[in-house]
């Protein structure tokens, strides 16, 4: 059949998961963590389903959780966004992702994406009939290069999409690229996407630069979070876009028709937890350190080489002592063969740069996970 999406296939997080298993690898791959969720959180979402809050939610979220995401974000970033107008309660981040483009994106509009990035941005782009127009991130810090983001914007640039902390690479922006960022977009009508669901998973004292800190941005920024990442439960699929009232209102133009709402015992949970717990999040950082310190510890003694990590959950290592397979081959190789899964980085680019041997690692994993793959990792 003639098909819309000709470069899609099957998502690589899919296909490498499925290979784990298979091979009875160790599952570094797709990102997920195989630790438990907060049991305040479980504890709350059956209460919940007992109490028989089982029935659709609002439309744009149960208000209790809007009302928690105003204060969380007032607590975060110094700035409240408006609980009925600003804040929209969607079925992942990546239901977000897909809303916001949806909503904004014409024909022929062009959205400037940051190579590598994140499987599902392109296919949006392309439903919508907009074109995908990518530009590199610096290939050894995975920095933006604002000279190169400039130059790509042109009379048809609709949307910029970016991404900090960064998957694959854990880079995140500074002050300073926001000051880029700002003047780049300062007398233009482009808009913002910001993907910010490691925004709690900031090392060595960083602070996230979140848009929504920055007035100038955040007036034209669909900014898209991830209860998923931030309470170890990837597959309750919440998470949250804010945006200014009139962006809002045309993001749930496309939320409601496309899935209405979000799972409302998990709303009703996420209310209590950031308002009961809120120092979860304010330690995760912290958590997922010592996780990365610890495993960046262990991979030294392997032949992988660990670039740094600022944040995110995601080690990438340079496997070129080991091996010249492109990473596509490397990664099946070493499920197969070595009984570790890696995800490879040229998915993540529309042109991968030639002779890259990068890999991505997920740390999100209990010690004894981790333990178990470094051990055979030793053997490469
Ligand atoms: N954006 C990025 C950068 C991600 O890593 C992910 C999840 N891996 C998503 C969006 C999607 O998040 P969710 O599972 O909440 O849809
Ligand atoms: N975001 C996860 C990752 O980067 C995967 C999510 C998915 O499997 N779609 O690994």
């Amino acid at each position: 059949p003639a098909t819309k999406l000709p470069k899609v296939g099957t998502t690589i997080f899919t296909v490498m998961s499925q290979l784990a298993m298979e091979h009875g690898a160790v599952n570094l791959g797709q990102g997920f963590p195989d630790f438990d969720v907060p049991a305040r959180l479980v504890d709350a979402l059956t209460r919940a389903m007992r109490e028989g809050k089982n029935q659709y939610a609002p439309m744009t979220g149960l208000p209790v959780l809007r009302q928690a995401i105003a204060d969380k974000t007032e607590r975060c970033y110094g700035h409240r966004p408006h609980v009925d107008a600003e804040i929209t309660v969607v079925s992942g981040a990546s239901e977000a992702i897909f809303d916001a483009i949806a909503a904004v994106v014409r024909a022929g509009d062009e959205v400037i994406v940051l190579d590598p990035c994140y499987d599902c941005y392109e296919p949006a782009i392309d439903l919508a009939g907009g074109v995908a127009v990518h530009v590199a991130l610096d290939p050894a810090t995975f920095a933006p290069d604002w000279a190169a983001i400039r130059a790509a914007v042109t009379p048809k640039t609709r949307l910029l999409m970016i991404n900090s902390p960064h998957n694959p690479s854990g880079a995140m922006f500074t002050s300073d690229d926001i000051a880029q960022l700002t003047a780049l977009l300062r007398d233009t009508g482009i808009y913002l996407l910001s993907d910010e669901v490691y925004e709690h998973i900031v090392f060595d004292g960083a602070r996230h630069e979140s848009v929504l800190r920055y007035p100038e941005l955040r007036e034209r920024a669909f900014v898209v979070s991830s209860f998923g990442k931030t309470y170890h439960c990837t597959g309750w699929k919440v998470g949250y876009c804010i945006a200014p009232a009139a962006l809002s209102a045309e993001l749930r133009k496309v939320h409601q028709y496309n899935t209405f709402c979000t799972f409302t015992p998990a709303q009703a949970a996420f209310a209590e937890m950031i308002e009961a717990e809120p120092e979860h999040y304010e330690t995760l950082g912290a958590f997922y350190e010592e996780k990365r310190d610890r495993f960046r510890e262990q991979l030294l003694t392997t032949k992988l080489k660990p670039l740094p990590v600022p944040g995110g959950y995601f080690q990438l290592v340079d496997y070129s002592a080991v091996s010249d397979l492109d990473d596509v081959e490397f990664c099946r190789w070493l499920t197969v063969e070595k009984g570790v899964t890696a995800i490879p980085l040229s998915p993540f680019y529309a042109q991968p740069p030639k002779g890259q041997r990068l890999a991505r690692l997920c740390f999100a994993k209990n010690e004894a996970t981790l333990d178990a793959a470094i051990a055979r990792l030793q053997k490469l």
